[in-house]
C-alpha cells in the first residue's frame, strides 16, 4: 500500500471515527432525552391516577358519612348536613338524596333531576358510577355521579384530570376505555390504540400510561417539544464526544501510520528480533585461506522473505533505529560464532558500525558486555567505520582510539568513496583499509582508473595499514590485487555472505592450520 493510500485510509478512519462518535452521541442523547422524558411523564400519569383515586375515595367516604344520618330525610337539617359534607369534601360538588318517597340535594329540597343517569360501572362495595352524565343544571359540563343506596355524590368530571402538568403536556383519563376527563385534549380516541398496543410513542407523541382496575391515565408529550431536551442532552455530551471522536481518529491514524510506515515496521522487527547475521568470508590472497568474515545483517520477515540491508539500513541510520540493530548484530555474532572463534583464534569477524556509534563510542560498552567472560578475544573483532562516522573527527578519533586500546581492530570501510579528509587518515586510529568495490571493478578495465587503486594501495602501505579489497568477483582481480601486495580479499569470487552454519563449514575447508599471525592487523 502506498504512503498516500495509507494516509488517505487513516484520515478516512479518523473522520469516520469522529462521525461515528458524534452519531453515537446523538443517538445516546436522543435515547436519553426520551427516557428522561418518559420517566417524567410516568410520574405525571401516576400522579393523575392517584388524583382519580383520591377523588373517588373522597366520594366514597362522603357517602359513608351521609349514611350516618338518622334524622328526617330531606328536612332542613338533613339538607344542611348534606351541604356540610359537600363543603368539607373537596372532590364533590353536590350531594343528592333519593328514596322511593322523597328526594332532595345539598342545593335544597326543590331539586329535581328526573331519572338518575344510567350506570356505567360498579366500583365494588355497592358503589355505582355514572360518567359524563347530564347535570340537572342546564349549561354545565357533564357530571360524574357516584352512588350507593339513596345517596349520590356529584364529582366535577374536570376534577378527575385536575393535576398540575407542564405546559406542553396533555392528559386523558379513561374509564373502561372511554375518555371521561382530559386536560388540554378534546378527543383522545387515537390514544386508545396506544393504550391497547402498549406503545410508548408514535410519530406525534411520547406517552406514559398508568392503569388501575378499569381506569387509565395517559399523559402525552408532543415529539416537537422533545427537541429541547434532546438539544440540552446533545449540547452537554457533544464536546466530550467530539474530543473522543477526534482522539479515536488520531489514534487510528497514528496506529495505522505507525503500523504501515517503514519506520513502524522496522520498530516491530527490532522488537521481534527479526534480524539474523550472515557472514561473508574474507580470504588471504596469498594462501587462499579464510581469515575471517564480515558480519552483514539480514532482515527475515515473518513470511520468510529476506530484506537486504541497503533497503533498511539508511532508514535505520536516519531514525536512530540502527543502534538496537547494531546491538542485535553484535549479540548475533557472539551467539553464532563464539565457539568457532574460540577454536580459531586467528579468525576475525568484522562488524559494521554506524556513524552515531563512532561519534559517541556507545558500541564499546555493548561489545564488551556481549563478549564479557566469553571465549572471544577483543582482537578477533574488527570494527568497520565509514567516512560518515568521521564528520566529528575529534569524537570519532577518541572513541576509535579507546576501542583500539582495548584490542579491537579498526577498519576504514568503503575507502575512496567520497572520503573528504584523507589528510586525517594519518591521525586516525586505523589498522585496516577496505578498498571499495567501485575501485576493484576498474581493475583491468582502464589503466587510468586502475591507477587510483594503485595509489590507494600505495598510500595504505605507507601508513602501514593492512588492506582488504571488497567486491572481488574475478580471478583476474584477485591476481592483480595479490600482485599489488594486497593482503585480503572479499567478494563473490570467493563466496557470498553465508548463514552462520554454512560459514563455519566454508571456513573449515578454506582455513589454514592455526598460525599466530594469521588474521591479525
Ligand atoms: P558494505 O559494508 O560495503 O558490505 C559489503 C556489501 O557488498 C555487502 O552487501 C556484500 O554482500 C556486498 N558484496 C560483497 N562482495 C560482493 C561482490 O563480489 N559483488 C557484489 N556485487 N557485491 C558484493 P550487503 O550485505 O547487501 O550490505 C550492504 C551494506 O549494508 C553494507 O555495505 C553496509 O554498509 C550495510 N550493512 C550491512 N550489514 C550491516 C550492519 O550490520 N550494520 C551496519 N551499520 N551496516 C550494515
Ligand atoms: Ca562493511
Ligand atoms: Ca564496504
Amino acid at each position: 500500500m502506498s504512503r498516500f493510500k495509507v494516509v488517505a485510509t487513516a484520515v478516512s478512519c479518523g473522520v469516520l471515527g469522529a462521525v461515528v462518535a458524534i452519531s453515537l452521541t446523538s443517538y445516546a442523547s436522543w435515547s436519553r432525552a426520551i427516557s428522561d422524558e418518559q420517566m417524567l411523564l410516568q410520574i405525571f400519569s401516576e400522579r393523575a391516577m392517584r388524583n382519580v383515586e383520591i377523588s373517588l375515595d373522597q366520594g366514597r367516604s362522603a357517602i359513608s358519612s351521609l349514611d350516618n344520618w338518622t334524622g328526617v330525610r330531606c328536612s332542613s337539617d338533613h339538607i344542611a348536613f348534606m351541604q356540610r359534607v359537600t363543603i368539607n369534601t373537596r372532590a364533590i360538588e353536590e350531594v343528592r338524596y333519593r328514596d322511593g318517597v322523597t328526594q332532595c340535594s345539598s342545593w335544597g329540597d326543590s331539586f329535581s333531576s328526573g331519572e338518575d343517569p344510567e350506570v356505567d360501572g360498579a366500583l365494588g362495595g355497592g358503589f355505582e358510577l355514572a360518567l359524563r352524565a347530564e347535570s340537572h343544571i342546564k349549561g354545565v359540563d357533564p357530571i360524574t355521579l357516584l352512588r350507593r343506596g339513596s345517596y349520590g355524590v356529584i364529582i366535577n368530571t374536570g376534577r378527575l384530570s385536575d393535576v398540575i402538568l407542564n405546559q406542553q403536556l396533555k392528559l386523558a383519563i379513561f374509564y373502561q376505555g372511554r375518555m371521561v376527563s382530559g386536560l388540554r385534549i378534546e378527543d383522545a380516541a387515537p390514544w386508545s390504540d396506544v393504550i391497547s398496543q402498549g406503545r410508548q410513542h408514535d410519530e406525534s407523541n411520547l406517552y406514559a400510561v398508568t392503569q388501575r382496575n378499569e381506569w387509565t391515565a395517559v399523559v402525552a408529550e408532543p415529539m416537537t417539544s422533545l427537541g429541547t431536551s434532546f438539544n440540552r442532552e446533545l449540547l452537554r455530551a457533544l464536546p466530550t464526544s467530539l474530543i473522543i471522536g477526534l482522539l479515536i481518529g488520531a489514534l487510528v491514524m497514528t496506529f495505522m501510520l505507525r503500523r504501515r510506515s517503514p519506520f513502524a515496521e522496522l520498530q516491530t522487527a527490532i522488537r521481534k528480533r527479526e534480524f539474523v547475521v550472515h557472514y561473508q568470508p574474507i580470504v588471504a590472497l596469498d594462501s587462499g585461506d579464510c581469515v575471517g568474515a564480515e558480519a552483514l545483517v539480514r532482515w527475515i520477515r515473518p513470511d520468510g522473505s529476506m530484506v537486504a540491508p541497503d533497503k533498511f539500513i539508511p532508514l535505520a541510520e536516519d531514525t536512530g533505529l540502527i543502534l538496537p540493530i547494531t546491538d542485535q548484530v553484535i549479540q548475533g555474532v557472539v551467539d553464532d560464532l563464539e565457539s568457532v572463534l574460540a577454536n580459531n583464534p586467528s579468525l576475525h569477524i568484522a562488524i559494521n558500525l554506524c556513524a552515531d556509534d563512532i561519534k559517541t563510542g556507545r558500541f564499546i560498552g555493548v561489545i564488551e558486555s556481549a563478549l564479557h567472560g566469553g571465549l572471544i578475544k577483543n582482537e578477533q573483532i574488527w570494527l568497520e567505520a565509514t567516512e560518515r562516522g568521521f564528520i566529528d573527527i575529534t569524537s570519532a578519533t577518541g572513541s576509535l582510539k579507546k576501542a583500539q586500546m582495548l584490542g579491537f581492530n579498526i577498519a576504514i570501510d568503503d575507502f575512496g568513496t567520497g572520503y573528504s579528509s584523507l589528510q586525517h587518515l594519518q591521525s586516525l586510529p586505523v589498522n585496516v583499509l577496505k578498498i571499495d568495490k567501485a575501485f576493484v571493478d576498474t581493475i583491468g578495465i582502464t589503466s587510468a582508473s586502475s591507477s587510483v587503486i594503485t595509489h590507494i594501495i600505495a598510500m595504505a602501505k605507507t601508513l602501514n595499514l593492512e588492506i582488504v579489497a571488497e567486491g572481488v568477483e574475478t580471478e583476474a582481480q584477485a591476481a592483480y590485487l595479490k600482485a599489488q601486495g594486497v593482503e585480503y580479499a572479499q567478494g563473490w569470487f570467493y563466496s557470498k555472505a553465508l548463514p552462520a552454519g554454512e560459514f563455519a563449514l566454508f571456513m573449515q575447508q578454506k582455513s589454514a592450520p592455526f598460525r599466530p599471525d594469521c588474521g591479525g592487523a
